[in-house]
C-alpha cells in the first residue's frame, strides 16, 4: 500500500513518477544503486497491471495473472525497503531541479523518470488550448481561485466525487459529470450530477461554458480528474512524437535531467519493455545525477 506524505522530504536527488512496472523497476535500480529517490504513485500499482487477465510474455512465468504479477512486484519493491508514496502529481515545472506538484504538497528533485503509463482518453476539445485559463486537472490545489464561482468537474474516476465534495464548500454551483458507472445518490446534495458527455469546453481566453451536446453549463473552471494526465500536459514544453513521449536510447526526453520510461514513451504497450525501460532509464539518471555533481 503507498505511504502518506507525512515522512517526506523537500529535495530528493531522483523522483520516480508512476508505480507500474516502469515506475518500480526504475525504483529497484536506484535502490540497487543506493541513491535518494523516492517514489511517487496512485492508489494501486497499477490499474492496468492488475487488469490483465493472462500474461503470457513475461519471461520465466509462463502462467501468471496480471494481479499475481502485480503482487510479486510490489511485494518484491517492499523487500527491498522501498516505499511507495501515495501523491498524484499534478504539473511539473522544469529545473533541474525539477519541482512536482500535487495536491497541497511539491517536491524537488534533480532528475526525474516520468513513468506515468498511457492515457486512452482523448483530450476535450478545448482542454489543451485552456489549461491553466480555467481547465485544471486538480480542484482541491486551485479550489480557492473558484470561490463563490461556478465550475464542473468531469472524473474519470471516484476520486472527482472528494473533489466535488471540497468544491460544494467553496463554489456557487458545482456540477459534477462521471465517465463511470457508481451510486452517487450518496453525493453532497449541493452538487448537480449531469449525465451528459463533453462535446467541448468554451472560452476563447478563458472558460466560458461548458458544452454537454444538449446544454450548454455557465462554468468559471473545468477540472478534469483522470487515472493519467496527458505527459504534455503535466509538463509544458516536452517534445512529444506520435502521442508519446520523445526519447533516444538512453530514455532522455527533450529535457535535461527528465527521462521517462514505459507505455508513456509509447509502443508497444507491453509489461516487458516498460520495466526495461525503468530499469534502463534509471541507471542513465544516475550517470546523470554523477555527472552534475562534478
Ligand atoms: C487489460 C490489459 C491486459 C494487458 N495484458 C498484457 C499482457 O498480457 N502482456 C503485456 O506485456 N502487457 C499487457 N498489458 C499492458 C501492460 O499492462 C502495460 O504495458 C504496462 O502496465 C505499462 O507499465 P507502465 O509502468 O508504463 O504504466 P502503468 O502500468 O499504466 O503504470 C503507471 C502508474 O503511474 C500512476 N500514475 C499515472 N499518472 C500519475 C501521476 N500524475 N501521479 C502519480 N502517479 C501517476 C498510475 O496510477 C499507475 O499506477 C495489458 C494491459 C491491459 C489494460
Amino acid at each position: 500500500m503507498p505511504e502518506d506524505l507525512q515522512t517526506i522530504k523537500k529535495h530528493y536527488e531522483l523522483a520516480i513518477l508512476g508505480c507500474g512496472p516502469a515506475g518500480m523497476s526504475a525504483a529497484l535500480n536506484a535502490k540497487i544503486r543506493n541513491r535518494d529517490f523516492i517514489l511517487l504513485g496512485s492508489e494501486l500499482c497499477s490499474p492496468k497491471l492488475s487488469k490483465a487477465p493472462r500474461v503470457e510474455n513475461w519471461l520465466g512465468f509462463p502462467e501468471i495473472t496480471g494481479e499475481d504479477l502485480r503482487q510479486r512486484c510490489l511485494k518484491h519493491v517492499k523487500e527491498k525497503g522501498i516505499p511507495i508514496v501515495s501523491f498524484k502529481v499534478t504539473n511539473i515545472y522544469p529545473g533541474p531541479p525539477y519541482t512536482l506538484v500535487g495536491q497541497d504538497q511539491s517536491i524537488e528533485a534533480d532528475a526525474v523518470i516520468i513513468a506515468t503509463g498511457v492515457s486512452v482518453d482523448k483530450l476535450f476539445p478545448g482542454e489543451a488550448e485552456l489549461l491553466g485559463s480555467g481547465v485544471g486537472y486538480c480542484a482541491t490545489c486551485d479550489g480557492p481561485l473558484y470561490k463563490n464561482k461556478n465550475v464542473a468537474i468531469v472524473s474519470y474516476n471516484q476520486e472527482g466525487e472528494a473533489e466535488a465534495s471540497f468544491m460544494a464548500d467553496l463554489c456557487s454551483k458545482v456540477y459534477y459529470i462521471p465517465y463511470y458507472s457508481s451510486d452517487l445518490s450518496k453525493l453532497d446534495p449541493r452538487i448537480e450530477v449531469k449525465k451528459g458527455k463533453v462535446k467541448g469546453i468554451i472560452g476563447p481566453e478563458i472558460v466560458k461554458q461548458l458544452d454537454l451536446g444538449e446544454e450548454q453549463l455557465t462554468v468559471d473552471g473545468v477540472f478534469i480528474i483522470r487515472d493519467t494526465l496527458p505527459a504534455e500536459q503535466l509538463i509544458s514544453g516536452l517534445e512529444m512524437e506520435d502521442a508519446a513521449i520523445k526519447v533516444n536510447h538512453k530514455l532522455e526526453t527533450s529535457m535535461p535531467g527528465l527521462y521517462a520510461a514505459g507505455d508513456c514513451t509509447g509502443q508497444p504497450y507491453q509489461l516487458i519493455k516498460a520495466a526495461g525501460e525503468g530499469g534502463t532509464a534509471a541507471l542513465h539518471a544516475i550517470r546523470y545525477l554523477d555527472n552534475l555533481k562534478k
